[in-house]
């Protein structure tokens, strides 16, 4: 990334992040959709109705990504075209992973199993690279509350040249149980089973009352993020060979 773009939005974020810092999250969205094109990202998880509601109110039409890793239970499918529906989101944009990749480096589907790190990359990581090209900004539901790694979450970041927003970063998970009551919203189906976090199926595990929600994440590996939000890791070349992220 040039130095200069990269100062000028590091500027910009600082800016927003004095500008925005008790803000109401609508208040946040709307600023990042009007920073330029913008994507929200969003797994159709355990809490993700709350900003796709708060973007379908602002413009129904904001391009939504989702990483359909090809891992991902069959009832998180089932609510993403559920709540797209009643939300009336128009631009909802799978986000599939490279067939040569998976041929490559995952022909069994069982990569999740030996090398998580790089199932995440070919699965997401990668994949969201590339969608996000040619975007300015976009927007996470990350929260300050899933765990040490997020407690230091800022509103607005930089990463890879763009502003990346996180309106939520400063609510708890009683904040959005009352969101969604008030607004009636639809859940997904899995929490009230036992599953508080949603990511892939082989890699979400139930938790138990008391523990952190996302324990059940990668449950007994020390990985506790899937690397997409993250400017390290590694990255799959074109032609299939590995190189760590600069
Ligand atoms: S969460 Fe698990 S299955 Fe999904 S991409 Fe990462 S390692 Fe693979």
């Amino acid at each position: 990334m040039p130095l200069d773009l990269h100062a000028l939005r590091t500027a910009q974020a600082a800016e927003l992040n004095g500008r925005f810092a008790h803000a109401p999250a609508e208040d946040v969205l709307r600023a990042t959709l009007d920073l330029g094109d913008t994507a929200l990202v969003s797994s159709f998880g355990a809490d993700s109705v709350v900003l796709l509601h708060m973007a379908a109110a602002i413009d129904p039409s904001v391009p939504v990504l989702f990483l359909e890793t090809g891992m991902l239970f069959a009832e998180t499918l089932t609510y993403q075209r559920e709540v797209a529906e009643t939300l009336g989101l128009t631009e909802v944009r799978l986000i599939r992973p490279s067939p040569e990749d998976l041929f490559l480096h995952d022909p069994e589907g069982d990569l999740h199993g030996r090398d998580p790190d790089l199932c995440c990359t070919l699965r997401k990581v990668r994949p969201l690279e590339l969608a996000l090209q040619g975007f300015d900004a976009w927007v996470t539901g990350r929260k300050r509350v899933q765990g040490a790694a997020r407690a230091g979450l800022p509103i607005f970041e930089v990463e890879g040249g763009r502003i990346k927003a996180n309106p939520l970063a400063a609510w708890s998970g009683s904040d959005l149980a009352a969101y969604m009551d008030t607004h009636a919203l639809p859940r997904h189906p899995l929490v009230a089973q036992g599953y508080p976090s949603i990511g892939c199926a082989p890699c979400t595990s139930k938790v138990a009352p008391g523990e952190d929600p996302r324990s059940g994440r990668w449950r007994g590996r020390e990985k506790t993020e899937c690397g997409i939000h993250f400017a390290g890791g590694v990255v799959v070349r074109p032609d299939g060979t590995i190189a760590n992220k600069g």
